[in-house]
């Protein structure tokens, strides 16, 4: 066997996933990720270390930017073969991509003028990785219709399988099935592991049997804790109504945004409650939960159940699906309390930025923060209690009350991986951990050694390791 895999990133740091497996003849990559960590930013500029020309396929696991986000820059450098994953994670990676492109155009552009202002030059260039041109050209490229657990033939020889991840719609686990001169190697790839028991995707499929393992780590050193999320968010609405202010939730639109929707909803119908109008004012996040509402096929079995009682979160009749910006600007003038959810989820960007200029000096209302709020973003600062922020070009005194509701994760914890491990019922060749912090990738990789006895490594970035 000569096979030989590189961990192109995501490897002793959490972005920038990507994996080369390369059999002799034929030579693919697992997802094109971006890296997203301020201090590996530059690697996104660098050259592939192969010409992208020369790689056959990319079998994508989701459409999370760390885990798709090079790709136009792929495309647009030669790389011409199939695009395998999931229509889920076609369809949002293609919402995802356009954004990132639009983003980059912007940005590149807000640096060019800073940079000129000040006379400087900054670490990579003022141009955009790349555009929304780029972007678009790279969608021929997706392969329609990979089916969890239908195996999907790359080249001879080569084949690979994908099965339900249940970290994000459409996210997959691959599995890749390799034969050479009689002889036959399996390595899998965790993609992100979900979560067990979550309201909308159903559980991370469990293998077990794989030559080689490569397993994410991002939250391989703690272990979460069991919140009552809608008994808190019950809570919040319920106070913040009386206090006649509103609830102003930043939001990530692929994910979070549809398990607050969901929460939501279950606490209308409940009557846990009052029956307020809910906008969803993201025109991102709105075009991600069309997709989700278009594939009931992926849904937990509980999420189901409701659908055929007409009670689906993405559609019920307080639900308001706020496209234009004049409608975006309505909502200010609306009297009571309403739930407005908007991006971006660290209030870097996007319609939050006017929502939070509207609620931030109301003592009444609230700002809801459910997810990561990555430091020195405006988010960060309102979580750490900032007295004064500055949004738009303007200063405002903070006066809502600031909330940070922390039971959400879409990926796995330690005893979760280990669950996720423990199903393999024979020990791998080697198990490899990447996708986490080097201390974090250590702990656990420590603590899988520990517990199971495996050959466990945490590879560098551009290792390269035979797989015999
Ligand atoms: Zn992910």
């Amino acid at each position: 066997m000569q096979l030989k895999l590189t961990f192109l990133g995501a490897a002793q740091n959490v972005t920038g996933s990507c994996y080369l497996l390369d059999t002799g003849s034929t030579r693919i990559l697992v997802d094109c990720g971006m890296f997203q960590e301020r201090e590996f930013k530059s690697r996104n500029w660098e050259p592939f270390t192969i010409p992208p020309r020369s790689i056959d396929a990319l079998l994508l696991t989701h459409a999370h930017l760390d885990h798709c986000g090079l790709l136009p820059k792929l495309v647009r450098e030669g790389f011409q073969g199939s695009i395998y994953c999931t229509n889920a994670t076609a369809e949002i990676a293609k919402i995802m991509l356009l954004d990132a492109a639009r983003l980059q155009q912007e940005d590149a552009e807000f640096k060019r003028r800073r940079h000129q202002r000040e006379g400087r030059r900054g670490p990579y260039p003022e141009i955009p990785l790349y555009t929304v041109e780029d972007a678009e050209a790279s969608f021929p490229l997706f392969s329609p219709s990979v089916k969890y657990e239908e195996p999907v033939r790359i080249s001879d020889g080569l084949e690979a399988s994908f099965h339900d991840a249940g970290h994000v719609l459409g996210s997959s686990m691959i599995k890749i099935t390799a034969r050479q001169d009689g002889e036959e190697r399996t390595i899998l790839f965790s993609g992100d592991v979900g979560r067990w028991g979550m309201p909308i995707l159903r559980n991370p499929s469990l293998f077990s049997k794989a030559d080689y393992v490569i397993v994410e780590s991002t939250y391989g050193d703690r272990l979460h804790e069991d919140a009552d999320i809608a008994g808190s968010l019950a809570e919040i609405v319920n106070s913040t109504c009386k206090a006649g202010g509103n609830v102003v939730i930043p939001s990530f639109a692929l994910e979070r945004s549809q398990e607050i929707l969901y929460h939501l909803n279950q606490l209308l119908i409940s009557d846990r409650i009052p029956h307020l109008l809910v906008f969803l004012d993201s025109p991102m996040a709105i075009n991600i939960t069309e997709v989700f509402a278009s594939h009931p096929e992926l849904y937990a079995q509980g999420l189901s159940r409701l659908i055929a009682r007409n009670e689906s979160p993405f559609d019920f009749p307080s639900l308001k699906m706020v496209n234009t910006v004049d409608d975006s600007k309505a909502i200010n003038r609306i009297r009571g309390t309403a739930i407005i959810i908007a991006g971006s989820g660290m209030c870097t960007g996007g319609r939050i930025k006017h929502h939070l200029v509207t609620n931030i000096s109301r003592p009444g209302s609230t700002i809801l923060f459910v997810g990561y709020q990555a430091s020195d973003t405006l988010g960060r600062h309102i979580v750490d209690g900032a007295r004064e922020v500055r949004i738009l070009g303007q200063s405002y005194r903070v006066r809502a009350k600031i909330v940070q509701l922390t039971g959400f994760s879409a990926h796995a914890d330690r005893d979760e991986l280990m669950k996720w491990l423990s199903a393999l019922e024979e020990a791998p060749k080697r198990l490899f951990v990447t996708h986490g912090e080097p201390e974090v990738a250590n702990s656990f990789s420590d603590y899988v050694r520990d517990k199971m006895r495996w050959k466990v490594s945490v590879p560098a970035y551009r290792e390269q390791v035979l797989l015999d």
